[in-house]
């Protein structure tokens, strides 16, 4: 027995960490999405995309994406494992987050059109398809029955459909792109993305009396989904002039905005979407990136006191939830706690105000509260800092 435990220790340390040089979409300095070379680290594998803390695979398998496997399928495989290892890396590194130290390999399904269901996993494939989006999803117990495993967090990355422009609730105008993209700013910053999202994949897909928004959970403010249009790259196209598609899997930001949900999962549940939790999923996905351009956009345009927005808004009770939820005032309010309170400090503050957070925490009291209780214990000069903060939030109406 002793002899075998033995045996099996070794294999276990035997297990060595591979690279891989794949193909990946990446930013360039100018925030602009290109192709380029890039390693892959912690593989476990030297033939598939299976890693010591992510597991790649097409749709419903469980089998990991391999190097033989067609060259679209790996670019898209190789972007979501290089750039889930750059977030878990923010987490682990910077962040000092030994949730995110001790999270078991999860399992990152791409091309996946399932609802998810929380007694089967996988809802049946002829309910509702999804597309256009991505979804972080809590652990399940599985169901013995029904031969359905226990699962562990995982993400979900949906393919990309093309749904015309014509077809938005809204009826937008087509005079090219930009006359196509004020009613969508309009929208977008009225309401949060995801209800806006919701309501246009309503208008294709979901005929049925469902609550869109317990179905999908969508990735990105709309802050930041338009900074990615800005940028007008390949990953952008979604945006042309009559069509919207958007394949997530390709979005650095939105691999990093789904991974920030899974790393605030101790506090912030996985099956709830608040303006709360989806702010600081986009704060954490404005940090991961790193990148000045994508830091000086989001500084100029956000809703809280961005310069280039004409009309900045003021906190209104409204924001909290419904209709008028609104993620990009928590994102822009986030940002700005954290210039408040100094770049050395800012990441571990922020996932710090997070430990006084429950899923039903409000902007107002959750939010504010936890942020003046950080900062009593974080800041360089707590009470000097406190007042700054007051001050900012005071401006806004809070
Ligand atoms: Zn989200």
């Amino acid at each position: 027995m002793k002899l075998i435990c033995t045996f099996i220790l070794f294999t276990a340390f035997s297990i060595q960490a591979h690279e891989a040089k794949k193909r990946a979409v990446i930013r360039d300095a100018n925030f602009e999405a290109k192709i380029a070379d890039v390693v892959l680290t912690d593989l476990i594998s030297d033939e598939s995309f299976e890693g010591k803390y992510f597991k790649i695979v097409d749709g419903k398998s469980n089998q990991a994406i391999n190097f033989a496997d067609s060259e679209d399928l790996q670019l898209k495989a190789a972007t979501v494992y290089y750039h889930l290892t750059k977030a878990r890396n923010f987490f682990v590194q910077k962040v000092k987050s030994s949730y995110v130290q001790e999270f078991a390999p999860i399992t990152i399904r791409l091309n996946l059109t399932n609802v998810f269901n929380e007694l089967g996993h996988f809802a049946n494939d002829k309910l509702e398809p999804q597309y256009n989006n991505a979804l972080s999803i809590p652990a399940g117990i599985g169901y013995e029955p029904r031969h359905i495993k226990p699962w562990g967090m995982e993400i979900w990355f949906r393919p990309s459909k093309e749904i015309n422009i014509n077809d938005f609730k809204t009826g937008v105008e087509i005079n090219g792109i930009k006359s196509a993209l004020t009613p969508f700013r309009n929208q977008v910053h009225m309401t949060s993305l995801q209800n806006f999202l919701s309501l246009l994949i309503q208008s294709k897909t979901i005929t049925s009396s469902v609550d869109p928004s317990s179905l999908i959970r969508m990735a990105g403010t709309s802050l930041l989904i338009e900074m990615i249009f800005q940028t007008s790259d390949f990953t952008a196209d979604f945006f042309s002039r009559k069509i919207y598609k958007l394949d997530s899997a390709f979005v650095p930001e939105i691999i990093y905005h789904e991974f920030s949900h899974l790393a605030l999962s101790n506090h912030l549940e996985l099956t709830h979407s608040s303006p709360v939790n989806e702010g600081l999923a986009d704060f954490f996905a404005g940090k991961i990136a790193q990148s000045k351009k994508l830091a000086t956009n989001i500084k100029e345009y956000n809703l809280f006191d961005g310069k280039l927005v004409r009309k900045k808004q003021q906190y209104r009770l409204e924001f909290e939830r419904g209709d008028f939820a609104n993620a990009d005032f928590v994102f822009g309010l986030l940002w700005n706690v954290g210039i408040k309170v100094g770049g050395e400090i800012e990441n571990q503050f922020i996932y710090q105000m997070t430990q006084n957070l429950t899923t039903s925490s409000s902007i107002k009291d959750g939010l504010i509260n936890s942020a003046l209780k950080t900062c009593k214990t974080l800041c360089k000069n707590p009470s000097n800092d406190r007042l700054g903060l007051y001050k900012l939030f005071n401006s806004k109406n809070l």
